[in-house]
């Protein structure tokens, strides 16, 4: 099977797996397992901040920092499309008590000026500006890359109205390698900064965040209540150190990827490519074929190809690690043959 539903089917590497196998190890929650504290040590070189912490999912990173940055009735901004607000099973008011207020956006970028009008001023009938989220890549709009100047634009009028900026990076290593821009750059931006390792850059496991020393000291407490303080947890950190130090540069792989899967599928005249490919995302629109995304998907998976249906006649496919050149030039053979 090529499967292409998302870079979070990425297996890890052979040695990934040794080192997992030869990994130093101790209780984390005394602070004594050395492979975690290198990994959170990397993490923070990397982003630039003061401290970082691995957790375990990007899910339970953003939600953590969503609890350490509001009180329960407070208002987060973040776009309408943002993953935080559509797909973390309304953790934010299911935890940290507080509402989105949801922003339309142009490719996951929201407009200064209409963040700037979504805050708060001080009135007894409102809810207090808890926090600003922003996603870079963002998933959403396939993989578009917010740019630098906008998350600057953002950031500055933030400080402004003293409101804290978290950044769901899920994917900002892939933001990163297409821009030329450094993840510390983008970082410089926000006050907390959460990365998945599960994704593109291969490890089996674990996301981080990373901010101030007083944020990542909350943020551990806030780990600690929801069951996620971890004990010999250096078996899953030593991929994602793997994933850190020697996975980035290959993103640029499933970049090309991507175009080249991209540029094949919009050659074909009942086809088109709905986003502008940036990154590892291309979104195929199959509305002149005659079938739903859904009916395509089931056709594929004849051909030996998995791919998510997000839309009506939208589908998302995603490269990453598990994909070849070979399997590109596979599946686009398979499309011509499937739609002829
Ligand atoms: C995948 C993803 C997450 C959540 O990561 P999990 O590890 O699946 O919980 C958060 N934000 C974005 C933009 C993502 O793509």
């Amino acid at each position: 099977m090529i499967d292409l539903r998302s870079d979070t089917v990425t297996k890890p590497t052979d040695v990934m797996r040794k080192a997992s196998m030869e990994a130093e190890v101790g209780d984390d929650v005394y602070g004594e397992d050395p492979t975690i504290k290198k990994l959170e040590e990397k993490a923070t070189e990397l982003t630039g901040k003061e401290a970082a912490l691995f957790v375990t999912s990007g899910t339970q990173g953003n939600q953590l920092a969503v609890l350490t940055h509001t009180n329960p009735g407070e208002e987060i901004i973040l776009e309408e499309n943002a993953h935080i607000y559509l797909y973390e099973g309304a953790s934010i008011s299911a935890f940290a008590g507080v509402q989105p207020r949801p922003i339309k956006g142009n490719k996951g970028s929201m407009n200064p000026i209409d963040v700037e009008g979504a805050i708060r001023s001080e009135d007894i009938h409102f809810p207090e500006t808890g926090l600003i989220c922003l996603e870079n890549t963002h998933n959403q709009s396939g993989g578009s890359i917010l740019p630098l100047d906008n998350m600057k634009g953002i950031y500055e009028l933030a400080k402004l109205h003293q409101v804290p900026v978290h950044l769901d990076g899920a994917r900002i290593f892939n933001a990163s390698v297409a821009s030329g821009i450094s993840v510390q750059t983008y970082a410089r931006f926000t006050d907390s900064v959460q990365f998945c390792l599960s994704k593109g850059l291969g490890a089996p496991i674990g996301s981080i965040i990373a901010g101030s020393t007083a944020f990542i000291e909350q943020a551990r407490k806030w780990r600690k209540r929801l069951g996620g303080g971890l004990r010999q947890a250096g078996i899953i950190a030593a991929p994602g150190l793997i994933a850190i130090t020697k996975m980035i540069d290959r993103l640029a792989k499933d970049h090309e990827h991507a175009q080249a899967l991209s540029e094949g599928l919009a050659s074909i005249k009942e086809l088109s490519i709905e986003n502008d490919v940036e990154t590892n995302m291309v979104v195929l629109n199959v509305e002149t074929t005659g079938f739903t995304a859904q009916e395509f998907v089931e056709q594929l998976k004849d051909y030996g190809i998995l791919a998510g249906a997000i839309g009506p006649y939208s589908i998302r496919l995603v490269t990453h690690l598990g994909i070849s050149n070979d399997d590109i030039h596979r599946v686009l053979h398979s499309v011509r043959e499937m739609i002829e």
